[in-house]
């Protein structure tokens, strides 16, 4: 029996680099980490980078690293993703004489549930308003651990946390909000919202109308202007596609009209799709997805029918007031974009963030959300 071995597949979204990782069956269930320092977030796209931590006897075959880029994450550590499609695979930390530690991205794997076990997040300090970490506060039932910075060490923080010295922010037309992956290979700024930014359509998002609702679809809106037209919406997806272009378990989109986006801090350079190190990846028939050539930080989702309209990736957002940025955004609480990918291979967090969203929404945004649609 010692010897029964268990595998799991974790593939990237153009499926290149994917690859079974097989282990002792005693090695399952892996622990899984929620990190919320700045450089992940805006190495991932993500609000957080969720590892799942293998063995220390496990090492990363070459034949599967040779399939991926790599990119120094700091001395000690080193991310390697997908270099046709962005996705983040896997990170090691250390090496040397010391031997390595491999974590790979939960999002990559075909299963999480009976796979991974949630353990804590880590580093929420770094998001000031407390980010991702409001939004999981539990899996199956059990609280998710809260550490400042390392886990293990210094002190665990309650649940809405926000630092004391988080800015309270006047909002003024002159404002540029500035948006960067890792390496700067991508940066661009944002405006606030004005008259010009409710101008064009664009269809219902799933996070606000699903797809497969059976009702009738609300009549054109400027749905993603919110609070009065102040403020973007923002919203999570879980859907496939998603999951596997960030290796995250879901990513957050801020919906923003191209008009409203720079590639200057003045605001003199008009946004276009090809500046700095931003690759492209055709993800379906009707989107591109864009993400950082040198560090693999997801970038936009861009959609054909929409084309004046982007999603931004929300950790690459550099708001004073912190991560969630919500002086510029309003959260979509009442709806994970395409649960019913995420159900049958992650129901745990699934269910987990679902709670922590109407959580959220019930603290912070007093009217309920779909009265406003
Ligand atoms: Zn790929
Ligand atoms: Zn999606
Ligand atoms: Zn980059």
């Amino acid at each position: 029996m010692a010897n029964d071995t268990r595998a799991i597949k974790a593939t990237c979204l153009c499926t290149a680099a994917a690859h079974e990782i097989t282990l002792p069956a005693s090695a399952f269930p892996f622990k899984a980490i929620f990190c919320h320092c700045s450089s992940d977030r805006h190495s991932t796209g993500s609000l957080c980078l969720g590892i799942a931590v293998l063995p220390p006897e496990y090492k990363a075959p070459g034949a599967w690293l040779e399939k991926l880029q790599s990119t120094e994450f700091s001395k000690r550590i080193t991310h390697y993703f997908c270099p046709t499609c962005g996705t983040m695979m896997l990170a090691r930390l250390g090496g040397g004489d010391g031997g390595a530690r491999w974590d790979v991205c939960t999002g990559a794997l075909e299963q999480i549930d009976g796979v991974v076990e949630v353990d804590c997040h880590e580093y929420i300090a770094d998001t000031v308003d407390g980010g991702f970490s409001d939004f999981l506060q539990r899996v199956d039932g059990k609280q998710v651990g809260r550490w400042s910075g390392e886990p293990g060490q210094g002190e665990q923080l309650p649940l809405y946390w926000q630092s004391s010295s988080r800015p309270t922010i006047q909002p003024s037309p002159s404002d540029k909000l500035h948006a960067y992956c890792r390496c700067k290979g991508v940066e661009f700024w944002i405006s606030r919202p004005s008259k010009r930014s409710a101008m064009g359509k664009a269809a219902w998002p799933d996070v606000l109308h699903p797809f497969d609702s059976p009702a009738p679809k609300p009549k054109d809106a400027v749905w993603w202007l919110r609070a009065g037209g102040t403020k973007y919406l923002a919203g999570c997806c879980s859907c496939d596609s998603c999951r596997l272009a960030t290796g995250q378990e879901w990513i957050e989109w801020a919906f923003v009209p191209a008009v409203d986006i720079t590639l200057d801090e003045a605001g003199q350079v008009p946004f276009s799709r090809e500046f700095g190190m931003l690759k492209h990846y055709r993800s379906s028939e009707v989107a591109t997805r864009h993400f950082c050539g040198g560090c693999g930080a997801t970038v936009f989702w861009d959609g054909d029918e929409r084309p004046q309209l982007l999603d931004i990736a929300v950790g690459l957002l550099d708001a004073p007031e912190g991560a969630r940025a919500e002086s510029w955004l309003e959260w979509r609480t009442a709806r994970l974009s395409y649960r019913e990918d995420a159900l049958p291979r992650a129901k745990g967090v699934t269910e987990g963030v679902e709670e922590g969203l109407r959580g959220y929404g019930k603290r912070y945004q007093r009217e309920p959300q779909d009265a406003a649609l």
